[in-house]
């Protein structure tokens, strides 16, 4: 076998073998999500496993295998429950299965843990689920397990941002399926990406609250919520060299690497 980078690529004495070395393991949450009419329901799954992936290539660290639902689609920040396709569970299934995850991973020795969110609305029931593992390790006895979760979108420099808004960044909330995403997309999956179809009823204007039950006609029908013309694989390459860099700097400060 070659020593991948992929943990199911592994077999058993070469994942034991790279743990008692203790690199860092990479572990992406996303989301099967409605993404409009132009980009694949597996856009939250496919860019945090690509940014961990260039990460754990820097770093010499090992990607586990991406968690591919999450906590539920909101209207606001990814367009709601209501598009077909948009398959998501619950905030404590989703605490819970993470939980099982970091634990099985610190029983096996993992040390240096580094979850990537790729989806807006699992940042509080995934750090719920971080939470309890490290809780329910703390009572098994196991302390020297150190966790970063992290948004991978916060890691870009103000002046990329000026570079790709100049009439100002309209917010991460409404960037779905928008021109972040879609030029990542022209990167790392661009057979995926249809930019005939990119639809032009947004941008969404919202309110400052939530309704429930949802009104449908609060959200762009289209399911992009910002806009998405422009996008291209070199604007995907300037937020990806971003990411990557700087949350490469953050992993090597805190894991001493
Ligand atoms: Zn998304």
């Amino acid at each position: 076998m070659t020593a991948s980078i992929r943990m199911d690529e592994l077999s058993w004495p070469e994942y034991q073998q790279k743990i008692a070395q203790n690199v860092p393991v990479f572990l992406a949450v996303g989301a099967t999500e409605q993404h409009g009419p132009h980009l694949p329901l597996g856009v939250d799954v496919i860019l945090p496993t690509g940014i961990a992936t260039r990460v754990a290539q820097e770093v010499g660290g090992i990607v586990a295998p991406t968690i591919p639902y999450g906590y539920k689609s909101q209207p606001r920040s990814g367009g709601g429950q209501a598009f077909p396709g948009t398959t998501s569970v619950d905030a404590h299934t989703l605490s819970l299965v993470l939980r099982d995850v970091i634990r099985n991973l610190a029983y096996h020795g993992v040390k240096r843990l580094v979850i990537v969110n790729g989806h807006f609305e699992n940042t509080w029931p995934m750090t719920e689920g971080v939470d309890l593992a490290m809780r329910e390790l703390h009572r098994d006895g196991i302390d020297d397990l150190v966790v970063l979760r992290l948004e991978y979108w916060d890691f870009v420099e103000t002046a990329t941002l000026d570079r790709l808004f100049p009439e100002g960044f309209p917010g991460t909330a409404l960037e779905h399926a928008s021109l972040l995403e879609t030029s990542m997309m022209l990167v790392f999956r661009p057979d995926l990406v249809d930019m005939d179809l990119v639809p032009s009823d947004g941008p969404a204007v919202f309110p400052t609250y939530d309704r429930h039950p949802v009104d449908p006609d609060m959200v762009p029908k289209s399911g992009v919520l910002a806009r998405a013309q422009g996008s291209t694989a070199e604007k995907g390459n300037w937020l990806i060299d971003d990411h990557v860099a700087l949350i490469t700097k953050a992993v090597r400060k805190e894991f001493s690497l």
